[in-house]
């Protein structure tokens, strides 16, 4: 049985793609961790949420696909990890997700915005900590107007030109992105969330549309953003054949950045009920992932490390490249809530840079002061 998933690896790992059947006895192939794998199918919604021990065991085949996707990411990066810095600049969200603690009705949110000067504070800090890439991530806010996001966008640009921008605040026009991308924006994370519609429907309310999302994912893409896409692991509804439909979605797309974490429970939106993702399905398809997109820029997420203490540590032994230390100022942190138990709250900038230092040399990796640009593909 072992044999039958390791010559899937075998041949993942030499072709980059398997077929849809291999691919999905991949995904549901048995775990050695004892996590259920599909925690939020709705007849399981409503089954308690176990702890994970610190300690998890994978079986020979799970520790066989992470070993794969490690010697790849060497192969490709070395033991390169590029750090970016993440200013969490607006809570305001115009969208009502029922997955996010940001969400528009979610009315027991103290919400913050921060002005220009304070998020050039932000860099200017991070800057001075190693960072040469900044990442501006906010809800959907039409409190900043196009204009203000290219002021923000070109004087950071004015202060440090060696450094790249990353803009993550949703679904915009065209012209909107094109405007940002003139200003000196040269990289976009938008994750796809699902690219099922049957399953985006259990998490979006009927405004939103999968079929926007791809189109915004393909302009930035057209204007030359280098693009992020992504989505979380075991939200309400997902099946291994979502993620089969994840995995196909992404070779369309191609993206040069792949962000993807376990949905976390939030106490005060609709999906409170759930049980949080999996981490070994998380871990698994990071994996999987790298062996599809070697040259790719993978996180070890924030959600990552919420679930479990080592989780960024796995993830980035599983084939993760990236990650994303906390830039925005202490007081707000507790703010942008998207949810419960989120981490590194608390901690100074300059703690949440050395934190990130040791955790990466630990797991036998370097963080480099880079942009990070992602290898030609
Ligand atoms: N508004 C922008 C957007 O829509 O892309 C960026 C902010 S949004 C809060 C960033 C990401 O947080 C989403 O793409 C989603 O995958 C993730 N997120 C939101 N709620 C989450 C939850 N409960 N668990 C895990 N991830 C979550």
């Amino acid at each position: 049985m072992a044999e039958k998933y390791e010559e899937l690896i075998d041949k993942l790992t030499e072709e980059g793609d398997l077929s849809d059947d291999e691919l999905l006895a991949l995904i549901t192939m048995p775990t050695g961790s004892g996590e259920g794998l599909f925690p939020n199918t709705p007849q399981a919604a409503s089954d308690p949420c176990e702890r994970l021990p610190l300690s998890l065991s994978f079986t020979e085949a799970e520790k066989a696909l992470f070993d794969a996707a490690d010697r790849v990411r060497r192969r490709e990066y070395k033991t390169a990890v590029y750090v970016r810095g993440l200013i969490e600049f607006s809570s305001f969200c115009r969208n009502d997700c029922y997955y996010c603690g940001i969400r528009r009705d979610n009315r027991n949110l103290k919400r913050y915005r921060l002005s220009c000067d304070q998020i050039l504070s932000c860099t200017d800090q991070g800057y001075d900590l190693g960072y040469r890439t900044f990442v501006l991530q906010g809800g959907e806010d039409p409190y900043y107007t196009d204009q203000m996001i290219c002021d923000i966008v070109s004087s950071i640009k004015e202060r440090h030109p060696d450094c790249a921008i990353t803009l993550s605040i949703g679904e915009k026009e065209r012209e909107s992105y094109q405007r940002y991308f003139d200003a000196g924006a040269e990289r976009y994370l938008l994750r796809h969330e699902t690219a099922d519609t049957r399953h985006y429907s259990l998490l979006h309310p009927a405004e939103l549309s999968l079929e926007h999302r791809k189109k915004c994912l393909f302009d930035l893409k057209e204007i030359g953003y280098q693009v992020g896409s992504g989505f979380m692991v075991g939200s309400l509804g997902q099946t291994a054949g979502c993620l089969l439909e994840d995995i196909r979605f992404l070779q369309t797309l191609m993206p040069d950045m792949i962000g993807i974490g376990p949905y976390l429970t939030h106490h005060d939106t609709p999906l409170r009920d759930c049980c949080n993702g999996s981490l070994t399905m998380t871990l698994r398809l990071i994996s999987i992932l790298r062996l599809i997109f070697p040259y790719a820029l993978i996180p070890a997420t924030t959600a990552l490390g919420t679930i479990h203490p080592l989780g960024r540590e796995m993830g980035m032994k599983a084939g993760a490249n990236v990650v994303m230390p906390n830039l925005s100022p202490v007081k707000v942190r507790k703010q942008y809530q998207l949810y419960d138990n989120k981490i590194c709250t608390g901690e100074l900038s300059s703690e949440c840079r050395g934190c990130m230092e040791r955790r990466t040399s630990s797991s036998g990796y370097q963080l480099v002061i880079d942009r990070g640009d992602v290898k030609a593909h």
